[in-house]
């Protein structure tokens, strides 16, 4: 039989045999042999590889094109899988006589990008221990982007995968390119170790002046970023003893990227929705620990650990930013804010200008620059000087230094369309897991005795720890430990609480204690809570965050005050500019804000109604008064908005000083304020803010539409709705709540894409307790985690489903949520597409399926699912007799798993819907299904696409859907089936869909 007929016939078992392990490593050297041999062409490769196929699609089609391309070719297919696959796993088939054909081709490549490919299985080997010292090599010397290194350097990908990617991009790149990597392999082995920067010898000419820069830069950048930048009034913290990973995601679903992304990540190519865009974006709650990561990044940029690819990094604060009054060139931007070349300016921003791709920009905080982002003025020139901010929207549109990349950080509210149409990607920030918040409190104490100490009062409460998953609300816990540990009953609940924990904490370290006698801590401090609160609330309405020597004094700021603490010395890298301060962090200035509503005598009446409803605004009240000159003569953004001008998304300051005025009015909190204003003048602030509660509910649901015919009436939050949620429990009054959800009459409430934390569910939950009837609650892509999971459950009784797609779930959240929801009668549907469960969590849904005869709906596909755990789900489905929907695509169950599934459902009378798509079955899961079709009384449709089921198993099927005229349609898409087969099995049952 010839080397073509036995492809053929010995399809299965060499599919097996390069498929079963799940790993692609033995197809890809296969590929590897056959390109080196010229038997298959790039286009051929290129034609197979494509992303996001399966391994099975891809070496059938690989089987094809053999199989198409002759006898010579098997032969020499036939040869490189003998030498790919190890001693024995060939067993299951034979290999044809390898005569003279299977030996390698005399070839003696004339150019280099042929020699490349010639060499190319030797080549992988040799890369794959040093792909990130070639990759150095191939951008020093410009051949290189840092698109391409990303592309390259992909987590997906194995060593072997990255030096096969680092190959295929060389060719692509031509000759120059590919002598580079052939004379690094040569002194590779010439050196017999990886080459790292310093041994490796540029062809290029040296820019001995840039080096020189790029040492000073990178000891400036080094030098600012080791210390954690908010403990400068309180304690240094070296960032390398403090910091922790916090929680990143990409802002869109990407199917490929599994796993939390990394720190390099931040840049790589993971997730990117435009090429052509080189701005990337960081957005994140404030005190969510986006200039903290900046940081981070800056400092291992500055080692040469992390960002090797780019040669010099600019890092820039919006903040600093907002008082540069003169108009800048994009030269003296980068000089004058950054730093300074001690000489060759012009060649040095001359290397900058030819090598984009060499360069990196970060902006910190562009929420808190006073002008909102606009595309409307271009810039292309960058020597051109222009006003700082048009300077930086063109840099980040890429009008201006194109192929530069960007990365900035934003709060989400304030990132708007006509941003996101300029941006590369968007990366999530969203603060500690579990095990996050655990290793930040030991890192946080040195003694470890009181880490656990706190750790333990913590995990006793639940709501405190909902808010430490916000990693500046857990360095104020952790800061505030010793008070933390006192408290019994009243432990801080509300981040207002939390906020006058430390409020508390500062005034009691920094004064005499024998002065704290006979009045309350506040009373003896109210001249310092009210002159920073005015220059606080005088900076939040126009968006001024630094303070000069002049807004202090106006304001009546002492030296007394801004020894409390909460004011540093602003980081300014202008030696010429006079001493500036700034507060702790944004969220202590809107803290300090909203002291300054509700304690001043002086405060306007209408200011609580401007910071609840701005379109409404009047003339007068917050931010009226521009009187700082440091920040700006005009308004800024957040003054329009008080002003009714900008949507409300532009106005997060305003909103999270609204949420702090809620709760600094709440009964709790009411006696503090019984010496600074008369108590008539309290409650009516207080009736004020209720109302304009539960005005913004009531906007919200008559904002609902009337529910399509047939279907259930439903809401989707508008912006603005879990603010409003957020306002109502920092006030802690339940009549609040219940008042709040008193005309809420929908049956579906749609909060996806929403920005939704643990903190945020904690206040859901909160609110959502008192509806009066249960609904479908979906919080599908948000950062719910298991944290916010936990803080879900005191609403669970009037959730009758949940869904929590996309939301960084594990197994024991999983845990939590069904030991609460098993005795929640209304529950009975549940969706956790995409989150990070394994069989751990199987057992759980199989208790459930064992104790609620009433559920009906479990969706758990694209998690890490196996055998077992189907296993698992089987023996809680043999008892159980209501579930209607199971969903698993795009797991791993197997065949195993799926004959465990169909013995279990047999004969299930319920079963409606079942989907094991993506889940590798085979014929013996195919044959067991066919059994549950034979047999089901209830099943109508059945998902099997993207398995590996062939010929026998789907005959199987046919002839069960021959005694079942129920079943309404079998979904086989993408098995292993030949066209051929395909048609004659088409033919024998129309609803089998191929
Ligand atoms: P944002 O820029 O999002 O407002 P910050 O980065 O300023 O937040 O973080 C606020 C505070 O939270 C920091 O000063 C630090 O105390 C703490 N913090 C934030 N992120 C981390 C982290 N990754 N590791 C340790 N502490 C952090």
């Amino acid at each position: 039989m010839s080397a073509q007929e036995l492809v053929l016939r010995q399809r299965t078992e060499i599919l097996h045999a390069l498929c079963s392990s799940g790993s692609a490593e033995h197809l890809d050297q296969v590929l590897d042999i056959l390109l080196s041999q010229g038997e298959l062409v790039p286009e051929d490769y290129q034609n197979i590889q494509v992303p996001g196929r399966s391994l099975y699609t891809k070496t059938r089609q690989l089987l094809d094109l053999v199989h198409a391309k002759g006898v010579d070719t098997c032969v020499l297919f036939y040869a490189a899988l003998k030498q790919v696959l190890p001693e024995g796993q060939g067993a299951g088939f034979s290999f044809p006589g390898i005569g003279s054909n299977g030996e390698e081709k005399e070839d003696h490549p004339s150019t280099s990008t042929r020699t490349l490919l010639a060499q190319r299985p030797s080549l992988v080997s040799e890369l794959q221990g040093c792909v990130e010292d070639a990759l150095h090599a191939l951008v020093i010397t410009g051949h290189f982007t840092s698109a391409d290194c990303n592309d390259v350097r992909l987590p997906v990908y194995t060593p072997s995968q990255q030096a096969r990617r680092l190959l295929d991009h060389v060719r692509a790149k031509g000759e120059s390119a590919a002598k580079v990597v052939l004379r690094y392999v040569q002194q590779k082995q010439g050196s017999g170790s990886s080459l790292n920067q310093e041994n490796w010898t540029p062809p290029k000419e040296n820019h001995m002046q840039t080096v020189c820069y790029q040492k000073k830069l990178s000891s400036s950048v080094s030098a600012q970023s080791c210390f954690l930048s908010t403990y400068g009034g309180t304690s240094h913290m070296a960032l390398d003893d403090i910091y922790t990973e916090g929680q990143l995601e990409l802002a869109h679903y990407c199917g490929d990227v599994h796993g939390p992304l990394g720190l390099e990540d931040v840049v790589g190519a993971v997730g990117t929705v435009n090429k052509e865009a080189d701005t990337v974006l960081v957005s994140g709650d404030a005190g969510g620990g986006k200039s903290t990561l900046l940081q981070r990044l800056h400092l291992l940029w500055a080692r040469g650990t992390l960002l090797r690819e780019f040669l010099l990094l600019f890092p820039f604060s919006c903040r600093r930013l907002n008082s540069e009054r003169q108009d800048l060139s994009v030269k003296e931007l980068l000089f004058d804010h950054c730093c300074w070349p001690d000489r060759e300016q012009e060649e040095i921003f001359q290397f900058i200008l030819d090598h984009p791709h060499l360069i990196l920009f970060t902006f910190d905080g562009l929420d808190e620059l006073k002008h909102g982002f606009s595309d409307e003025h271009r810039l292309c020139c960058p020597t051109q000087r222009a006003p700082v901010q048009i300077l930086l929207f063109n840099l980040i549109q890429g009008s201006l230094m194109k192929g530069v990349r960007k990365v900035v950080t934003s709060r989400p509210e304030a990132v708007g369309p006509v941003l996101k149409k300029h941006l590369r990607k968007e990366v999530l920030l969203q603060g500690f897991t579990p095990s996050g918040i655990e290793c930040f409190v030991r890192k946080h104490h040195s003694d470890p005795a009181v880490a656990s100490k706190v750790l333990a009062s913590l995990r006793t409460k639940n709501a405190l720890l909902g808010l430490c998953h916000s990693p500046v609300l857990c360095w104020i816990v952790s800061h505030c430990h010793k008070e933390l540990l006192g408290c019994g009953e009243g432990s801080p609940r509300t981040i207002t609480d939390v906020y006058l924990m430390i409020l508390q904490h500062f005034f009691q370290h920094r004064s005499s204690p024998k002065s704290t006698t006979g009045t309350s801590w506040l009373q003896e401090h109210l001249d310092t809570v009210l002159h920073l609160g005015q220059l606080a609330f005088e900076g939040i309405g126009t968006s001024c965050f630094i303070f000069s020597p002049a807004d202090l004094e106006t304001c009546g700021v002492t030296e007394k005050d801004i020894c409390m603490g909460f004011l540093v010395q602003s980081k300014d890298m202008s030696p010429t500019r006079s001493k500036c301060f700034e507060f702790l962090h944004l969220m202590m200035q809107c803290f300090f804000a909203a002291l300054y509503i509700v304690s001043s005598n002086n405060a306007d009446r209408s200011i609580i109604s401007n910071l609840f409803e701005p379109q409404n605004m009047r003339a007068t009240g917050l931010g009226s008064s521009s009187c700082f000159g440091a920040c700006s003569s005009s308004a800024g953004k957040q003054g329009q908005a008080l002003n009714g001008e900008a949507a409300s998304e532009e106005r997060p300051n305003l909103k999270i000083t609204a949420t702090f005025v809620s709760g600094l009015l709440s009964q709790r909190h009411r006696s503090l304020w019984l010496h600074c204003c008369p108590s008539a003048v309290t409650e009516k602030r207080v009736r004020q803010v209720v109302r304009c509660l539960s005005k913004g509910m009531h906007k919200h649901f008559k904002s609902i539409p009337p529910p399509v015919d047939g279907e259930k009436k439903s809401m989707h939050a508008m912006p603005g709705f879990v603010w409003l949620i957020k306002c109502i429990y920092e006030m802690q009054d339940s009549r609040v709540a219940k008042d709040a959800v008193s005309k809420l009459e929908v049956d579906h409430l749609k909060l996806t894409y929403c920005n939704i934390g643990p903190v945020e569910c904690t206040a859901l939950a909160y609110v959502l307790q008192h509806l009066r009837n249960p609904v479908g609650l979906q919080l599908d892509n948000n950062s719910v985690g298991d944290v916010g999971v936990e803080q879900l459950l005191p609403c669970m009784h009037n959730c009758h489903s949940l869904y929590l797609r996309n939301n960084s779930i594990t197994d024991e959240g999983i845990r939590k949520l069904l030991a609460t929801g098993i005795h929640c009668d209304s529950f009975r549907k549940i969706a956790l597409f995409n989150n990070k469960l394994t069989d751990a969590c199987t057992q759980h849904f199989s208790h459930l399926l064992k104790s609620r005869q009433d559920f009906l709906s479990i969706r758990l596909g694209n998690n890490n699912i196996t055998e077992e755990g189907a296993k698992q789900l089987a023996e809680g489905l043999k008892s159980n007799r209501s579930l209607k929907y199971l969903g698993l695509w795009g797991n791993k169950i197997g065949d195993a798993g799926a004959v465990a599934l169909a013995s279990a459902l047999q004969s299930s009378t319920s079963l409606v819907w079942l989907s094991l798509v993506g889940n590798g079955v085979g014929n013996a899961g195919a044959g067991a299904l066919a059994n549950v079709i034979r047999n089901s009384t209830s099943l109508e449709e059945l998902w099997l696409t993207e398995n590996c089921i062939t010929r026998s198993g789907v005959e199987c099927l046919v002839q069960a859907l021959k005694e079942n005229t129920r079943m309404k349609s079998v979904w086989v898409i993408n098995n292993d089936l030949t066209l051929e087969e395909v048609e004659d099995l088409r033919q024998r049952e129309s609803r089998l869909t191929f």
